[in-house]
């Protein structure tokens, strides 16, 4: 049986992995080596410098090429490391139409590095195609989607998006970071290449920083692995073992966000001492049949935003204790962050606001805890601040 034949959660085990030839070790060895013997000058038998390659981070590349139904794998050193490999595509003068709620470091990265190169960004909302294809100039060579996006969970139609971007020549790129490819997988609806944050759920466990990118486009591949050579920005054997070991369960693990942030999502919709819930599982959400289309289940992050002050509502992500206060996402254990007072903090007041991330907003990354001992602690939680 070819991999192609196997389902998800047979590839997340298998692909790109064989046992040792030599040994039978089942697992990709960490392969801790910096260079590789050549039995002559430039005859060497696939690899020459760990920058350039290395087998542990190969078996990776081709795992989550499986993965997201791709034929290109390339590892980073960090999601940052993707995203900028993808910048490095452009030149001077080329326009890129993004997201106005994309990642914080992205928005960072675009406009406080790549505008001092002269490229140009506009940042709309892509679930209004009216905008994005307003947006869209003679010299746009990148549309950047996220979806679901973060903190509010608004759903982005990679289909729509990807034939707006081809439709003016440019590239459309998806964050597929929060949903994974388990759940969703954009190249199947036209998306030219797939970023991943492997530091989230595919690494799993909250014990690494990694990213990855995907394609089915052997030029643009080609280039992609120019800059990742050429930069530099390359994982380390023991991190790309770890997310190796990470993706193995993948399907299990999201299985339980997905089925512990909806049971939370429908509890807090029906609780006095919340005024809005944002999880697309909830059919209440604007994007809930979009997402119902698009994705194969509803993913383990939700927002919801508390009746209370932003005092309050520090005060209640202190509280709680199943839920740690931290930022990150997508490891096996719960995670609580308060958006105005944390990775939005640096967003204007108004703007915030106008965008939809008020003071009392919580977003939380359901880990795959009991989910009796979720609601607990966020009923306690509650009862200490109201
Ligand atoms: N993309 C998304 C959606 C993220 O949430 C993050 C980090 O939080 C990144 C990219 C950046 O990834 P990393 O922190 O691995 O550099």
């Amino acid at each position: 049986m070819s991999d192609d034949d196997q389902r998800f959660e047979t590839r997340a085990i298998h692909a790109g992995q064989d046992p040792d030839a030599e040994t039978g070790a089942l697992m990709t060895p960490i392969y801790a080596n910096s260079t590789y013997a050549q039995d002559a000058p430039g005859d060497h038998r696939g690899y020459e410098y760990s920058r350039t390659g290395n087998p542990t981070r190969t078996d990776l590349e081709a795992n989550l090429a499986s993965l997201e139904g791709g034929e290109y794998g390339r590892a980073f050193a960090s999601g940052m490391g993707a995203i900028n490999t993808v910048l490095n595509l452009l030149d001077a003068g080329d326009h890129v139409v993004a997201g106005n709620d994309v990642y914080g470091g992205t928005h960072r990265i675009f406009t406080q590095v790549y505008e001092d190169y002269d490229l140009e960004f506009d940042f709309v909302d892509t679930t209004d195609h009216d905008a994005v294809r307003a947006a869209m100039r003679e010299s746009t060579e990148l549309v950047w989607v996220e979806t679901p996006t973060n903190p509010l969970m608004n759903v982005n139609d990679v289909d729509a998006l990807a034939d707006i971007a081809h439709e003016h020549g440019a590239l459309c790129a998806v964050d597929n970071t929060f949903a994974t490819p388990y759940l969703q997988r954009p190249l199947e609806y036209g998306a030219d290449v797939v970023c991943h944050s492997l530091t989230k759920y595919l690494g799993g466990h909250s014990d690494l920083v990694a990213g990855a990118l995907v394609t089915d486009d052997e030029a643009l591949d080609e280039r992609l692995a120019f800059y990742q050579n050429s930069v530099g920005a390359t994982p380390s054997p023991f991190d790309c073992f770890l997310v190796l070991r990470g993706t193995k369960s993948l399907g299990v693990r999201m299985d339980r966000h997905c089925r512990n942030a909806r049971e939370l999502a429908e509890w807090l919709d029906g609780h006095d001492g919340v005024d809005e819930v944002y999880y697309p599982g909830l059919e209440s959400h604007p994007d809930h049949d979009l997402a119902a289309e698009q994705m194969d289940d509803f993913g383990g992050m939700l927002s919801f935003e508390l009746d209370a002050t932003l005092e309050e509502a520090s005060e209640f992500v202190t509280e709680t204790e199943v839920f740690t206060l931290a930022e990150s996402l997508g490891g096996v254990e719960s995670l609580i962050e308060q958006p105005a007072a944390m990775t939005h903090a640096a967003i204007p007041r108004e703007e915030r606001e106008a965008a939809g991330l008020t003071d009392p907003l919580i977003r939380a990354s359901v880990g795959i805890e009991h989910v009796d001992d979720l609601k607990a602690d966020l009923r306690r939680a509650m009862a200490v601040v109201s």
